[in-house]
């Protein structure tokens, strides 16, 4: 059964064509029977009312098909930058992607960002050259740009009949046959036939190419080829597939979704080239045992220990939390409690779900390699790990990157605070890139997130989705704060409350971490004789403290706490002691560390036709921004640019007046720097 199974996502840069694409690989696999137009925003994979406003695909939902006997589990990854989150968490759960590239743009500023965390998760993938229809499509540039930006093995497995307004079909180099596509059954019927005398030249040298190119990177293809031996179409499906998982090469196919051509050939492709679960590099985790932490290997096998990852929540109204889980290993069934390894609590699987394109399909279980959805979680949040308590192992957790925006938001009235605050509990499960928490100066409630749209969406599924009535108040950044030096320091606490004496000491280390690592935190100090609940105390009000800062208030970011030292009494040592004495300790040894306050920087690509490319970038050096390069496109210039984002709220109006709307751009956070001059809090 695995053999037959694929996990699978789509990656694009917006507007490329990812959800036309999706779309008519469910028609043709027969699950919907109309094709959704994304224009109309009947769109099946966008089934949140919200996302077919705007017209991008904000969450990633799983969904299955089937093809010739193959089981097909597509995971939509989305195409905007303000939730690369979102694409991170998809490409970790799947085995294999398919990168659409638009024919006349070649790769865009998302496509690169994409391709590089695909890299990172060692994602084998082929190239789906998309709008071969558009005028000044060009099949060739296209994977020519792709071989440059990436030094990918790109080996073209078709060339195009004609391409732009004359674009008519392809030739298969496998087969050696022209195939075209039949407009009035939406491309469900196509014909093929041999190669044209005319075309039969060029097709010979780019499958002599296609043949040269898997030859050099398989073995056993190259000895034949080197002995001028024939070589089958089966020899060179294999010999591609073991490539491809390898990610020795990136088979590259083309077509135009839009008009129905090329969707066939491209789901064939992903059955022939993109591995199965078990052809991946086995799942890596850490089995927790009380004091170490081993790392194991976590086959994908049905008859191993359970284990799953929660990769995506998404509420539903009637059902409430929806829970994507991908299984790597054993089984679970529903009706039975599993064992939330990451928040060490039980729950019950009430239901497993299978969603299908139209439908959703109800499983007693579900198995290694497959994805489905669990119903009846409470605690369950993204990133977490599902499996069983005598064989407790955590699969590593998700990078999440840094909130950088946040905005106030005031409930409008009394009973609005209790909605409003189980709504932003339900909505950060979903999403831990968004976050809430109550100032402590004014009290109010500020919500974070990675972006002015990221946040916008967000406020207004609280308001549409949840009825949530309040007031949000203008974006502002999020800072942190870091030490910059070592320092070591102690502190001791103590209390008498309701006649019994708490105290505790604690000794402290900190230091700078290397940027972009995130904070640590260890105890060195460990001593048999304390009980687990003081250790779990000293952790706790560590952890609460690098989230509550220094000077500001603002989060700790690439900063290191160790404890050294712990002075434990049997009789006087609780853990609310330890507690407040590590918050105590914490707040000495930061004020010698010489802390400085950060502040993100943003990587911004604009893209816009050439007359302006002078007052784009006038725009981004005015904003105190430095231009890193530009890049030229068929359809326009791209400038990379890096800025604070202090200084970027607004860019997306003026950036519009100063180009006639002619130009787009993306925004990412890069890192954080040091904050020069002073800071005006503005709640
Ligand atoms: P996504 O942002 O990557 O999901 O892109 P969409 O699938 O939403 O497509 C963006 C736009 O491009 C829509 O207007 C589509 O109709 C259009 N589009 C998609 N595929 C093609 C194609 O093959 N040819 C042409 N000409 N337009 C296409
Ligand atoms: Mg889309």
């Amino acid at each position: 059964m695995l053999d037959h199974m694929r996990n699978i996502g789509i990656m694009a840069h917006i507007d490329a064509g990812k959800t036309t694409t999706t779309e008519r690989i469910l028609y043709y696999t027969g699950k919907i029977h109309r094709i959704g137009e994304i224009d109309d925003g009947q769109a099946t994979m966008d089934f949140m009312q919200q996302e077919q406003e705007r017209g991008i695909t904000i969450q990633s939902a799983a969904i299955t098909t089937d093809w010739k006997g193959y089981q097909i589990n597509i995971i939509d990854t989305p195409g905007h930058v303000d939730f690369t989150a979102e694409v991170e968490r998809s490409l970790r759960v799947l085995d294999g992607a398919v990168a659409v590239i638009c024919a006349v743009d070649g790769v865009q500023p998302q496509t690169e960002t994409v391709w590089k965390q695909a890299d990172e998760f060692k994602v084998p993938r082929l190239c789906f050259i998309n709008k071969m229809d558009r005028i000044g499509a060009d099949f060739f540039y296209s994977i020519k740009d792709v071989h440059e930006k990436f030094g990918a093995n790109c080996v073209a497995l078709q060339i195009p009949i004609g391409q732009g307004a004359d674009f008519e079909g392809v030739i298969d180099l496998l087969r050696m046959k022209e195939i075209r596509w039949d407009a009035e059954s939406e491309g469900e019927k196509f014909t093929e036939c041999d190669v044209d005398a005319s075309r039969k030249a060029e097709a010979d040298e780019w499958r002599a190419k296609m043949v040269d190119a898997i030859a050099s990177v398989d073995d056993e293809l190259g000895e034949l080829y080197l002995e001028g031996k024939d070589i089958s179409v089966e020899q060179l499906k294999a010999a591609i597939r073991k490539g491809t998982i390898a990610r020795t090469l990136v088979p590259c196919i083309m077509g135009s979704s839009r008009h129905n051509q090329g969707v066939q050939p491209l789901i064939d492709a992903v059955v022939d080239y993109l591995p199965a679960p078990d052809e991946v590099p086995p799942a890596e985790g850490l089995h927790i045992k009380r004091d170490v932490q081993e790392k194991v290997e976590v086959p994908c096998k049905e008859s191993g220990m359970p284990l799953g990852l929660v990769f995506k929540i998404q509420y539903d109204r009637e059902m409430g939390s929806l829970c994507f889980v991908r299984m790597y290993s054993g089984k679970f069934t529903a009706g039975t409690q599993i064992y939330n390894v990451a928040k060490k609590k039980r729950e019950r699987i009430n239901r497993i779900l299978r969603v299908n394109a139209n439908h959703m399909e109800q499983m007693e279980s579900v198995s290694a390699g497959d994805i489905a959805v669990f119903v009846g979680f409470k605690l369950a949040q993204t990133g977490d790990t599902l499996g069983s308590e005598g064989m407790p192992i955590l699969l590593e957790s998700m990078k999440f990157p840094e909130p950088v925006i946040s905005v106030a938001i005031e409930p409008e009235t009394l009973s609005d605070r209790d909605k409003m605050n189980e709504t932003l509990a339900i909505l950060s499960r979903e999403d831990p890139t968004f976050t809430s928490h109550e100032d402590a100066e004014t009290g109010q409630m500020i919500i974070s997130g990675m972006g002015e749209l990221h946040l916008d969406v967000l406020v207004t599924r609280m308001k549409d989705d949840f009825g949530v009535k309040a007031n949000v108040g203008a974006p502002q950044v999020t800072y942190r704060e870091a030490v910059t030096a070592p320092a070591d320091a102690s502190a001791s606490w103590s209390k008498v409350l309701a006649g019994k004496e708490n105290a505790a000491g604690l000794t402290v280390h900190v230091e700078p971490r290397a940027q972009g690592t995130g904070n640590s935190f260890a105890i060195t100090a460990k001593q048999g004789d304390i009980p687990d609940e003081i250790w779990e105390a000293i952790e706790s009000g560590m952890k609460n403290s690098l989230e509550s800062g220094i000077q500001y208030g603002y989060p700790c970011t690439d900063t290191s706490v160790t404890v050294t030292k712990v002075e434990y009494n049997e009789l006087t040592g609780t853990p609310f002691a330890f507690e407040a004495c590590a918050a105590a300790a914490f707040d000495e040894v930061t004020k010698k560390a010489s802390p400085q306050l950060l502040e993100p920087v943003m990587n911004v690509d604009i893209s816009c036709p050439k007359e302006f490319v002078g007052d784009a970038m006038s725009q981004v050096t005015q904003r105190g921004g430095m231009i890193s390069g530009e890049d030229s496109k068929a359809s326009g210039e791209i400038i990379h640019a890096q800025a604070p984002m202090e200084k970027m709220f607004g860019f997306s109006t003026n950036l519009r007046s100063v180009t006639q709307g002619r130009a787009s751009f993306s925004m990412e956070f890069s890192h954080f720097q040091v904050k020069q001059g002073g800071l005006n809090k503005a709640w």
